[in-house]
């Protein structure tokens, strides 16, 4: 089985549309991530091979054994907001535990003003869930202190997942490469009274809504955006890198419960390919998004323009 080549891509991804509202791609992090089986503790051998004509190397470095990924943000402008989906890792954050994401110093704010958006005009922040790589430009170091980088935005945080992450709860579960990150990214929106606690069903401006997800994390969250007839999905870490299009199965180490993810992976993607969704994940490299089709006992992408 193969998927469609890969058609040149637009590195900045701008200009895509989806009824009338438009969607651009804010890089934080473009590159070599984990090793294949350090992300996918399952993943054989034999499965890049089968898949190796369309997933090297634009998604897999054979040589080093690295995923290729991206972290980025989804900019979604409506006729009436200016929403940020996902705050990938942020600046002067102290992560210990990865030193991709430790004590960086990132231009991700200029890109952000020349997609057209300065922080000021943000309305919406939705964090599909709380981990480092989501929630980092959620706030900013400023004379010390962190505050939001977005000051006249409503954070929408799902309940579940502030309640998965409260540091503060008796049953807290910690995590090592979530340290620091509720009180450094999170405790300060609340704080300023900028964050709307939410439940799935939330719709933002009649085109956005929060969906279950779980399973990555008790709270994770998808986005559905519906407008002029067309139907985007963002995705966050349902799924992680596009292997897991043929294998489904395979499930990253950073999920909370594999087994639930899993079916809310199997799930996620058969209505993908059932509703042609536009399928809009965190961590794919480029092209960065894609629709899904079903093949054999997966998926397999088509890439778009090809
Ligand atoms: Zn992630």
């Amino acid at each position: 089985m193969t998927a469609h080549p890969l058609p040149a891509f637009d590195p900045g991804l701008r200009g895509l549309r989806v009824g009338d509202v438009s969607i651009t791609r804010i890089e934080d992090y473009h590159g070599p991530g984990l090793t294949g089986t350090g992300m996918f503790p399952a993943l054989l051998p034999d499965m890049w091979e089968a898949q190796r004509d369309w997933l090297v190397p634009h998604f897999y470095d054979p040589q080093s054994s690295r995923l290729r990924t991206s972290i980025h943000s989804w900019l979604v402008v409506t006729p009436h907001h200016k929403i940020l989906i996902d705050c990938c890792i942020g600046n002067h954050k102290n992560r210990p535990s990865d030193p991709r994401f430790h004590m960086r110093d990132e231009p991700w704010l200029q890109r952000l003003a020349a997609a057209g958006a300065h922080p000021d005009e943000i309305d919406f922040v939705m964090c599909t869930h709380f981990h480092a790589d989501h929630v980092g430009w959620n706030t900013c170091l400023r004379d010390g202190r962190w505050v939001p980088t977005f000051r006249n935005a409503r954070y929408l945080f799902k309940r579940a997942e502030f309640d998965r992450w409260d540091e503060r709860r008796p049953d807290h579960v910690p995590r090592e490469s979530q340290r620091f990150v509720f009180a450094d990214s999170i405790l300060p929106v609340v704080e300023s009274g900028q964050a709307v606690l939410i439940d799935d069903g939330h719709v933002v401006d009649d085109r956005l809504t929060v969906e279950p997800a779980p399973g990555h994390t008790a709270g994770n969250a998808t986005i559905r955006l519906r407008a002029g007839g067309d139907q985007a999905l963002f995705s966050g870490d349902v799924i992680h890198h596009p292997i897991q299009l043929p294998y489904p199965a395979l499930c990253s180490i950073f999920d909370d419960d594999p087994v639930v993810g899993l079916q809310t992976r199997l799930d996620l993607l058969a209505a993908a390919a059932q509703d042609g969704l536009l399928l809009l994940p965190t961590h794919f490299a480029a092209p960065f998004h894609c629709r899904v089709r079903a093949a054999g006992a997966g998926f397999l992408p088509s890439w778009p323009g090809a």
